[in-house]
């Protein structure tokens, strides 16, 4: 069992940073999903950056939860089950988790927009 502060995926401290936007697993998975984040030096700016290009707020706030929540999952399989998740199973829970949080949008148009975003993970 990891007792320190350790990136599971390489050599280098493991903080919200790390973990998020400046490890290399992480930069593979955002390269992955073709969004240029190396002007983002710190996890609130993602907010601000919008790498999703979403004007919706409601929508961007949630399509950003849903990949860094899925960043913290691929991070956990590694820490708890010795698991290397690929890119392509990171984005189809993405996509899953859209597809399943669309159904507490309160408007259609909402629910609309997070199934389309939900199909760009698997696109
Ligand atoms: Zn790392």
């Amino acid at each position: 069992m990891r007792t320190d502060a350790s990136c599971p995926f390489c050599p280098d401290g493991e903080d919200c940073l790390h973990l998020f936007l400046s490890c290399p697993r992480a930069q593979s998975f955002w390269t992955h999903l073709q969004l240029d984040l190396t002007a983002v030096i710190d996890i609130e700016q993602m907010w601000i950056v919008n790498p999703f290009l979403e004007s919706n707020q409601r929508i961007r706030t949630t399509v950003l939860t849903c990949t860094l929540w899925n960043l913290w999952k691929c991070r956990n399989a590694k820490v708890f089950r010795s698991e290397d998740e690929s890119n392509l199973q990171v984005a189809a829970r993405c996509h899953d988790d859209l597809l399943l949080w669309s159904n507490r949008c309160s408007t259609a148009s909402d629910k609309s927009k997070l199934v389309e975003w939900s199909n760009f993970f698997i696109a």
